[in-house]
């Protein structure tokens, strides 16, 4: 299958493939400090460097690059689709604990209040 052949990869932009590059050792390099890539813009979930962006965040070019006499892009496609939504599960957790978090605070905050 040629490159213009390949069917786009259902992408969201959610970004949140850009917020653990320090848990790899080839994208290391990329971390801000806090697993978050350098080059992620936090408010739009944008790549700053998308036209040049490494080939490991390229899904198409990662393909076609090492992986077309391997495996059939549908298969590639998938594994990738099954990763967006693992990633996007543990996000949703997190963020359920967090709200758990804050109305655990406020309610322990509500009784200080009452008790005092
Ligand atoms: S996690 Fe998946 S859907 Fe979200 S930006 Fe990355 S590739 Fe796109
Ligand atoms: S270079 Fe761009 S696409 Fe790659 S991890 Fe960073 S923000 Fe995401």
């Amino acid at each position: 299958m040629k490159y213009e052949d390949l069917p786009d990869f259902p992408c969201d932009a959610c970004g949140l493939c850009c917020m653990g590059v320090n848990q790899y050792d080839h994208s290391k390099y990329l971390d801000r400090g806090d697993g978050i890539c350098k080059n992620l813009d936090l408010e739009t979930k944008k790549c700053n460097i998308y036209l040049t962006r490494p080939i490991f965040c390229r899904v198409k070019d990662y393909y076609m690059s090492f992986l077309k006499d391997k495996m059939t892009w549908k298969d590639w496609s998938n594994r990738n689709q099954e990763a967006c939504k693992y990633l996007k599960k543990l996000a949703s957790e997190k963020e359920k604990e967090n709200k758990d978090t804050t109305a655990e605070t406020l309610k322990n905050q509500e009784i200080a209040k009452v008790d005092k």
